[in-house]
């Protein structure tokens, strides 16, 4: 036997029910998305390295240790795309989206890549799906992106609490980081390893920091609430004014600062209990346009964790009943299965024509195996009567039909 190959350590297979609730999330988010108007954008999965050192910050872990980074046979520095708003930004500027003065929502799909130690349940691969909005400082729309991830959550029946937080500005930032550096200086002795080296390169990732020590030092550092500016104070105000109008139930978390460097403003996180995981994330990113080259473009947007939404779907919508149209005799019979099992289709019926050769208890036995919930046999009696026996396979009830009638009742179900 030739050598079998594997899946390269950390990618997988997504098969069978994993796959459908897969395709229901995204199908799910796509929908709700298209209601709010955000038009879709495929990104190519290489960018140049830079896009991200450049967006997402030197001293992150994505870039630090997780980036899948590799020299082309051109010689270009390039990655696989660890996240997808360095490119929707990437191609904002390049394809000038911003020439007609009007701001933009475009949402993305697809495979996102990290380098990370393979362990359960994470892989190198993995999916998300996003929506940006582009050209606005509107509060409400900060409000907006915050409720579609409600929504998100409320149609996939996935319990999870909102988070949220406010960054600050570049006017306001700076005195806060400066008063939480004092602060974590001072317990510097307390620290664990990785927020030791955080210190002095990333600072505010500290609040993030899981291990207990760390959050008992966190939680009572500085607030960037205390410390945001006038314009930053009356923009989270009114974020939080049209989340209640609008009934959306959220907790301000001051302790929010999210894993990368180009947020400001608004943040948010929906956190699921039952995987003590975010399984969606996102906030204000006002200076990544100007950052990558463009004009300065105040922007959010959120990103869902679509592997992690698709764990918590407890339950996927019911498909259509199958019916195996069974050819029962010779080429005139198949020729005749065949197309009624095409008219069937052109009715919205789902379908599997056997391709099983042999005894009728066969065909039976693999209508069984396959789930279907209805036969139908196309033999030579059949034929000349213009009549089939439709067999319910739960009831085993049967009955003889014209094809007009066999649609009539299937359609419906
Ligand atoms: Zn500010
Ligand atoms: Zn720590």
């Amino acid at each position: 036997m030739a050598e079998k190959i594997k899946t390269v350590r950390g990618f997988r297979d997504l098969l069978g029910e994993e796959a459908k609730k897969y395709r229901f999330v995204v199908d799910t988010i796509r929908k709700i998305l298209q209601r709010y108007n955000f038009e879709e954008i495929i990104l190519p999965t290489v960018e140049y390295t830079k896009l991200f050192t450049r967006s997402i910050g030197e001293a992150t872990d994505i870039v630090e240790k997780e980036m899948f980074t590799f020299t082309d046979k051109g010689g270009r520095d390039v990655a696989l795309r660890p996240e997808g708003t360095a490119g929707v930004v990437r191609a904002y500027i390049e394809n000038k989206l911003y020439s007609d003065g009007i701001y933009k929502k475009l949402y993305y799909e697809g495979s996102m890549f990290r380098h990370e130690r393979p362990q359960k349940g994470r892989y190198r691969e993995f999916h998300q799906i996003g929506a940006e909005i582009l050209g606005t400082t509107n509060p409400l729309a900060d409000t907006e992106v915050i409720k579609i991830s409600e929504e998100i959550l409320k149609t996939l029946k996935i319990p999870a609490r909102i988070e949220i937080n406010s960054l600050g500005c570049k006017k306001c930032r700076p005195a806060y980081r400066k008063a939480v550096l004092e602060y974590l200086i001072s317990h510097k002795g307390e620290l664990c390893e990785d927020c030791q080296r955080r210190l002095e390169r990333n600072p505010l990732r500290i609040l993030d920091c899981k291990v207990e020590g760390c959050k008992l030092i966190a939680s009572q550092a500085p607030k960037i609430t205390d410390y945001l500016c006038d314009e930053c104070k009356t923009h989270y105000g009114s974020v939080k004014k049209y989340l209640n109008a609008l009934g959306v139930a959220y907790t301000e978390n001051p302790r929010l600062v999210r894993g990368l460097d180009y947020y400001s403003k608004t943040v948010f996180e929906c956190v699921s209990e039952e995987l003590d995981k975010t399984v969606i994330a996102g906030g204000r990113y006002d200076y990544l346009v100007e950052e990558l080259g463009g004009p300065p473009t105040p922007a959010l947007g959120f990103a869902a964790g679509i592997e992690r939404l698709a764990l918590l779907v407890k339950e996927l919508p019911k498909e259509k009943p199958l019916v195996l149209v069974i050819p029962f005799g010779g080429e005139k019979e198949k020729i005749h299965a065949l197309r009624l099992a095409q008219t069937l289709r052109k009715n919205g019926i789902r379908v599997e024509l056997s391709y099983r050769e042999g005894k009728i208890r066969k065909q039976f036995e693999f209508a069984n195996k396959i789930g279907a919930y209805f036969t139908v046999v196309v033999g030579e009696n059949e034929l000349k009567e213009g009549k089939y026996p439709l067999k319910n396979l739960l009831t085993r009830e049967e009955r003889k039909l014209t094809l007009d009638e066999i649609i009539e009742t299937l359609r419906n179900l």
